[in-house]
C-alpha cells in the first residue's frame, strides 16, 4: 500500500500530519494561499471569527476530516448553509430498482420489444416511433407504493432546521416530493414523473393522470390535442436538462457553506461536476458505499480543480471527507451525531405509518 492511500484510509488526521503536509518546495504558495484564506474567509466570514487565531498550518476549513470534523463544522456556523445531492443510493432502500442497470431485471421485460440497445427505451427518438417499451418499464418504476427512506427524511429534517439551501437530485422517484420537501428547494436535475406533457401541444398532466393510464396499460394519449403521447417530464438521452438546474445551480454552489453528496456514483455529467462548483473552502461531504468523484491524476498534474481530493496532502486539501457505508446509516449517524437522532427516527416512524394508512394499510 502506498503512503497516499494509507493517509487517506485513516481519515482522522492529526496536527501533526497537517503541519506536515506541504513540501518546502510548495511553502511559498501555501502561505500566500493561507493569507488569500484568511483574507476570504475574514471578509466573506466563512469561519467564525473566533477561528481567527486558529494556527497557521491549517489549510481546510474542517479540524479534521473525519464525521466528526463537519459535524463540529456545522455547528459552528450558525446559519451553515448546506446544499444536498442525491443519486439512487438514497432511494435502493426503499425498493426502488436501478433501471440504469442491466443487471436490475427489469429489462428482461422488454426482450419482446427486440430494443436495438437497452437505452433506447430513453431516446426520445425510438420513443417518438415506439413508445410502449417506455411505459411497460414505466409501469414497474412508478412511483407506486415506495416510501422514502431514512436519507429522504434527514434531508426534510436539514429543511426543517433551516440549513438546507437546496436539494438536487439524479433520481426521478418524487420520493423527496413524497418525503414532504417542498418543491422550491428541490431540484430533480433529471426530471420527474410528477408532471408530463403532450409531445405535440405541450398539455400538461399530472401523476395520478398518467398512473391511471400507465397502470391499466394504456399508452397515454393527449386529451387536447387528441393525437399527441403523453411523456413524463423524466429527461431523456439527449435532452436539455431542466432549465430550473441551469438557474440554480448557478446561483446556489457559489453560496453553500457545506456540501453533501449521498448515494450518486458521480459518472453522469453536467450533474457530477456540480461539487466544483462550491466555493475553494467549502467541506463536501460523501456518503457513499466506496470513494467516487475523485480529481483524476490528469487533472491534478495540470493543476485543475476538478473532483473530490481524499488526499489530504493536495493543494485543496482539508475539506473533503468519505464517509463509506449506505446512505440511511450515514445519515442517521449524522442526525445522531448533531443531536437529532430521536427526532429522525420518530420522523421516519410517523410518515410511514401515515403514508400506510394512505394506501389502505397494505404496505
Ligand atoms: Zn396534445
Amino acid at each position: 500500500m502506498d503512503k497516499e492511500t494509507e493517509e487517506d484510509r485513516k481519515g482522522d488526521n492529526s496536527d501533526e500530519e497537517k503541519q506536515n503536509i506541504s513540501p518546502e518546495s510548495s511553502d511559498i504558495e501555501d502561505s500566500g494561499m493561507e493569507r488569500l484564506r484568511k483574507f476570504l474567509t475574514q471578509k466573506l466570514r466563512l469561519i467564525d471569527s473566533s477561528d481567527d487565531q486558529s494556527d497557521e498550518s491549517q489549510q481546510g476549513t474542517l479540524r479534521e476530516l473525519t464525521l466528526d470534523g463537519v459535524i463540529d463544522y456545522i455547528k459552528e456556523h450558525g446559519n451553515c448553509k448546506i446544499i444536498t445531492m442525491a443519486g439512487a443510493g438514497i432511494s435502493t432502500s426503499a425498493g426502488i430498482p436501478d433501471f440504469r442497470s442491466p443487471s436490475s431485471g427489469l429489462y428482461h421485460k422488454l426482450d419482446k420489444y427486440n430494443l436495438p440497445h437497452p437505452q433506447a427505451i430513453f431516446e426520445l427518438e425510438f420513443f417518438m416511433k415506439n413508445p410502449e417499451p417506455f411505459f411497460t418499464l414505466a409501469r414497474e418504476l412508478l412511483p407506486e407504493g415506495f416510501k422514502p427512506t431514512i436519507s429522504h427524511y434527514f434531508i426534510r429534517l436539514l429543511w426543517e432546521k433551516g440549513l438546507l439551501l437546496r436539494h438536487y437530485t439524479q433520481n426521478i422517484d418524487t420520493l423527496e416530493r413524497v418525503a414532504g420537501l417542498p418543491a422550491d428547494k428541490l431540484v430533480e436535475a433529471h426530471g420527474t414523473f410528477h408532471t408530463g406533457r403532450c409531445l405535440k401541444c405541450r398539455a400538461p398532466y399530472t401523476l395520478p393522470w398518467m398512473k391511471e393510464k400507465i397502470i391499466e396499460g394504456v399508452i397515454p394519449k393527449c386529451e387536447e390535442c387528441e393525437e399527441g403521447v403523453v411523456k413524463p417530464d423524466i429527461v431523456f438521452f439527449g435532452e436539455m436538462l431542466p432549465e430550473r438546474f441551469h438557474l440554480l445551480a448557478g446561483r446556489d454552489f457559489a453560496q453553500a457553506d457545506l456540501l453533501i453528496i449521498m448515494g450518486s456514483s458521480l459518472v453522469v455529467q453536467p450533474f457530477a461536476s456540480l461539487v466544483d462548483r462550491v466555493r475553494n473552502n467549502c467541506p463536501r461531504l460523501l456518503i457513499n458505499n466506496e470513494k467516487v468523484g475523485m480529481q483524476d491524476r490528469l487533472s491534478r498534474f495540470l493543476g485543475l480543480r476538478q473532483g473530490l481530493v481524499f488526499d489530504s496532502r493536495s493543494a485543496h486539501s482539508g475539506r473533503d471527507v468519505a464517509w463509506l457505508g449506505d446512505c440511511d446509516t450515514g445519515c442517521q449517524l449524522l442526525a445522531d451525531k448533531l443531536g437529532w437522532g430521536d427526532e429522525l427516527r420518530a420522523l421516519v416512524q410517523r410518515e410511514h405509518e401515515s403514508l400506510s394508512a394512505e394506501s389502505g394499510g397494505e404496505k
